[in-house]
């Protein structure tokens, strides 16, 4: 049986993004990414994307409420189909609220040391174009602009610079850590070790979400 209502957890650069990508496509599940949903809102200048740009570009959390109304129909309409949650929930109130309206069946909890963290996001270039994720560690060469998959424009997130990035670090220890108890008691986390790299990472979710 394939587990099919996914959250992936994890600090910021452990890769969920890359993850989320791959296991969609081989399982079929809706992307749900609050990230990219507000990067969008943001670039179409929407009210809720004015709110939350200055918020985003220090790194901080956008409040709660806003990320919950923004989301749960998004969930709610994915539920029988399967979703995966990608930087949802990043709080205990999110949390709860999540359990209100969906019922989760694995947490996917991806690890990763605050100095990799900052390496691999100063690191990270998105395309424009597709949102493919590189990182000058892996899979990119320096100076290297363009999309190797679609031809599109590389370019380097706002809160990707080095102060906004340790700030990003700390929230999500703050903030977002205390998640990993919570799913912890309720029976459903599953710790992957992010370090390993993305392929190995891949696998081993594979593994877990079908087995
Ligand atoms: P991400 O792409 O997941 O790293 O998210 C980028 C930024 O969007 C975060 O640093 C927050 O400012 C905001 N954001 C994304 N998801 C949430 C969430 N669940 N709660 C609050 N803010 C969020």
């Amino acid at each position: 049986m394939t587990l099919t209502r996914v959250v992936l957890l994890g600090p910021p650069g452990a890769g969920k993004g890359t993850q989320a990508k791959q296991i969609i496509d081989k399982l079929c599940l809706v992307h749900l990414s609050t990230g990219d949903i507000l990067r969008d809102e943001v670039s179409r200048e929407t009210e809720l994307g004015m709110t939350a740009k200055g918020v985003m570009d220090r790194g901080e959390l956008v409040p709660d409420r806003l990320i919950i109304d923004m989301i749960r129909g998004r969930i709610e309409e994915a539920a029988e189909s399967g979703f995966l949650l990608d930087g949802f929930p990043r709080t205990t109130a999110q949390a709860e609220a999540l359990s209100e309206f969906a019922t989760i069946d694995v947490v996917l909890n991806i690890t990763l040391p605050r100095e990799e963290v900052i390496r691999r996001l100063t690191g990270r270039r998105v395309c424009r174009g597709c949102g493919k994720i590189y990182n000058l560690t892996f899979n990119l060469a320096e100076g290297e602009t363009t999309c190797a998959a679609c031809g599109g424009e590389l370019y380097q997130r706002n809160d990707d610079e080095m102060e906004v990035i340790a700030n990003r670090y700390d929230v999500y220890e703050k903030s977002t850590a205390p998640l990993i108890e919570f799913y912890e008691e309720l029976g459903i986390l599953r710790a992957l070790d992010g370090s390993l790299g993305s392929e190995r990472v891949f696998s081993e979710i594979i593994d877990i979400l079908t087995a």
